[in-house]
């Protein structure tokens, strides 16, 4: 590159991204095809996920369970498709100015089925879309909580993310190495449609870190009212939980716990915990006096 990987940061940085971390091809060696970025972007050397934060007040009307567009629209909606898809765009161009191809990838769900058929043989059928959370882990950001989602030491399960291939070869990023998710099961326990369960929980591999994911019916989370959204892409794709009751949960303990590095005046949780059930009927959160 012309400008060095810390211009690359700074660049990154100061149009909002909040987080950056870099993988190097060999860190997805035993992806499929079908998985792989290399199957997009052949020449690729580099994976960028970069992300920014959902502010912690976009969650304080669903917290106190009295407003929701905040998070529809900033922590969910504006956010992925407006915010985070600028600064990545912006990424791509300050890539591109200095020689090296960049291809931006939207925040698309792995469910989603192949859309055709391979066009040359030996390659995967369109469309290949990369995991997400799973590419996190491997730039360094974070972890896999018991939850299933992302952890970050930053803003735990709360921020969007995006990727980049890029054919400039940038130094990785160590792999996170700290351990967030205590196992708690505060996220499990304060489900009111027992949607997480320990029953049928799977270990992940992710470059040699082991992670324990609870079994998730997302079937029961597609009709949650207690935050959860569609998957804002694909209805294959699994709910949006970002501000769900069991992940806020997960966000109230950890920084109670004193487990992120971003520190407010105020606990997230100030009140008792709310919840409904799939008709929209209050009903006792478990394990709460609520
Ligand atoms: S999204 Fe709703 S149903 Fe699914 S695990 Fe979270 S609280 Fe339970
Ligand atoms: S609530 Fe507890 S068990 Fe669940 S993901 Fe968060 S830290 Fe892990």
């Amino acid at each position: 590159m012309d400008k060095g990987q810390a211009e690359l940061r700074k660049f990154a940085r100061q149009r909002g991204a909040d987080l950056l971390g870099i993988a190097s091809l060999d860190r997805f060696a035993e992806l499929k095809p079908e998985k792989h970025p290399c199957s997009i972007f052949p020449e690729a050397k580099s994976v960028i996920v970069l992300g920014r934060r959902i502010t912690r007040g976009t969650l304080r009307g669903v917290e106190e369970g009295t407003h929701f567009q905040a998070y529809d629209l900033f922590g969910y909606n504006w956010l992925d498709n407006r915010f985070v898809a600028l600064t990545t765009f912006e990424v791509v161009e300050f890539l591109e100015d200095n020689g090296w191809e960049a291809v931006p990838l939207p925040a698309l769900p792995p469910q989603i089925p192949p859309l055709g058929v391979p066009v040359r043989k030996g390659q995967p059928a369109p469309n290949v879309l990369l995991d997400l959370q799973d590419a996190a882990v491997r730039a360094g950001l974070g972890e896999i909580g018991y939850c299933g989602v992302l952890l970050t030491p930053q803003f735990g399960p709360r921020q969007r993310l995006q990727i980049i291939l890029t054919d400039a070869e940038l130094e990785p990023d160590p792999l996170f190495e700290g351990l967030l998710c205590d196992r708690c099961l505060e996220c499990v326990k304060s489900c009111p449609l027992g949607a997480m369960s320990t029953e049928g929980e799977k270990a992940i591999n992710i470059c040699g870190r082991q992670m324990v994911v609870a079994s998730i019916d997302f079937n029961k989370c597609r009709n949650c009212r207690n935050g959860a959204r569609p998957n804002a892409y694909h209805p294959a794709g699994e709910p949006d939980r970002l501000a769900a009751l069991c992940l806020r949960s997960c966000l109230d303990h950890l920084e109670r716990t004193a487990k992120l590095t971003t520190a407010f005046q105020q606990a997230f949780r100030k009140r008792p915990v709310w919840a409904v059930d799939e008709t929209g009927r209050r009903v006792q959160v478990p394990e709460e006096e609520n």
